[in-house]
């Protein structure tokens, strides 16, 4: 990442209240006092301490929002559904504006006299990808980049970058709640499935939150909208009317696939065709900022992907291990599923509501499943009543050594970890339990070699 620090002072005299001290609100704070603001923080669970050396640091309960120029929530902390976090209402109440760490970011890159251009990226599914990969292509092509956001680096942990610069920045629902003076160069909204209801109240609320990221665009920006949901067509339609320059994208349009087949097929991180749609959004966005066909394609090729999604974990005597952990749902593993003709299936976790339903026209493609975790008696449930060849074995170890014999025996060549479930019960996050996979692993074919 290329990019120097803001400079100090840029908000000297501005006071902010900052709630939630996760990745995203510890970076908020650190940022903000390094650029001379006042700055009061709290964190229910694990609270703040005091900083003798540093007296515009203020670590108590906010009682009250009076005289602070904003109050920055972390994403976790509801401002609206299911509930309110109390300190939402008193920001309500005081008349001050909740905004999110993207959006000071964006003001900072002004105030400071940087004219980088920004690329946003929403959607269901596919963010963290097409972030990676539209910042993997403008890294490529020598232009200074900084990506985060919602994954990876926190908005406000990101450097100052200058003119010809480019932030790609990945954005949640939540995050795109909390956006004012925020404006995308360009920005995208790959699909729109239900998710985070709970958070949206229902799917109108879901998708008025998603479409905030195109607030503030002007014709001159470029605003990309995959169109192959029923959600997303219509807020195409709808900013089309509007008179914003919208280019849509759908994986069936033949022309726009033909024109990076090519590279795709060289691209051996971006299988499938859910990966199709992040490409063909990533290279939407990187022509508008100035990438020509030769930079979008040397990028698509040589992108390293992102680790736990359908990552190569390792390869025993020509059985290919593929590391899918970030598939905690049925929609995502139908993803990995759908790339492989024949696989030994391993899943379970904590099953989300649903269960793996949905992925009953991909049975014959499972030579012999191995169930993990919690509620793995759910899905053995639904495999038997399909009459898949199954097995619950308990602990991801296991049904790493029972997948590899598996695969031997009936001559299956990829072993896919993709396990349609939440980690939580086993593992400390879909991270943990790809890493501890890889291990496996390793020491599987270190005790396999001769
Ligand atoms: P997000 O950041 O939105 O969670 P990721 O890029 O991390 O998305 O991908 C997570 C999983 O979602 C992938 O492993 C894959 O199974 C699925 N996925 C990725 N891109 C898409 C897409 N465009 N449409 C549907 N599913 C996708």
């Amino acid at each position: 990442m290329t990019g120097r620090a803001f400079p100090a002072g840029l908000f000297a005299g501005s006071r902010f209240a900052v709630a939630g001290l996760g990745r995203n609100g510890s970076a908020v704070v650190k940022t903000l006092l390094a650029m001379g603001a006042e700055v009061q923080a709290w964190d229910d669970k694990s609270p703040p301490e005091a900083d003798p050396a540093q007296p515009r640091f203020t670590a108590a309960p906010i009682e009250t929002l009076a005289g602070f120029d904003a109050l920055i929530l972390s994403p976790g902390i509801p401002h609206l559904l299911p509930a309110p976090h109390a300190v939402a209402v008193r920001a309500r109440e005081a008349g001050v504006p909740i905004l999110s760490d993207a959006e000071i970011l964006f003001q900072a890159v002004r105030r400071a006299g940087s004219r980088a251009r920004f690329a946003a990226i929403t959607g269901t599914n596919g963010k963290s990808t097409t972030t990676a990969l539209l910042a993997h292509m403008l890294e490529r092509a020598g232009r200074p980049v900084a990506a985060g956001g919602n994954l990876g680096t926190a908005s406000l942990a990101l450097p100052l970058l200058p003119d010809d610069g480019v932030y790609v920045i990945e954005m949640s629902s939540y995050m795109l709640e909390r956006l004012h003076s925020f404006h995308a160069d360009t920005a995208c909204l790959l699909n729109l499935t239900p998710d985070h209801l709970d958070r949206h109240g229902d799917m109108a609320g879901y998708a008025a939150a998603k479409r905030h990221v195109f607030d503030n665009m002007t014709r001159d920006d470029l605003a990309v909208i995959g169109i192959d949901d029923d959600y997303c067509q219509e807020i195409a339609q709808d900013y089309t009317a509007q008179g914003l320059t919208v280019m849509t994208l759908s994986v069936n349009d033949a022309h726009s696939v033909a024109a990076i087949a090519v590279p795709m097929r060289e691209a051996p991180t971006l299988p499938g065709v859910h990966n199709l749609q992040n490409a063909l959004a990533a290279a939407a966005m990187a022509h508008h900022l100035g990438l020509d066909d030769d930079a979008v394609a040397e990028g698509l090729r040589s992108y390293p992907g992102l680790p736990h999604r359908q990552a190569l974990a390792g390869v025993i005597d020509g059985i290919r291990f593929i590391n899918d952990s970030k598939a905690t749902n049925a929609e995502a593993a139908e993803k990995a599923l759908l790339c492989y003709d024949r696989v030994v299936w391993i899943a379970g976790g904590t099953a989300k509501s649903g269960g793996i339903e949905t992925l009953t026209p991909l049975f014959g493609r499972i030579a012999k499943a191995f169930l993990i975790g919690r509620d793995a008696s759910v899905l053995e449930k639904t495999l038997k009543e399909h009459h898949v060849p199954v097995e619950i074995v308990g602990t991801l170890e296991a049904a790493t050594t029972a997948g590899l014999a598996a695969a031997k025996a009936h001559d299956v060549p990829v072993v896919l970890l993709s396990p349609a479930c939440a980690s939580f019960d086993q593992f400390t996050s879909f991270e943990a339990r790809g890493s501890y996979f890889v291990d496996i692993l390793t020491r599987l074919r270190d005790s396999d070699t001769p």
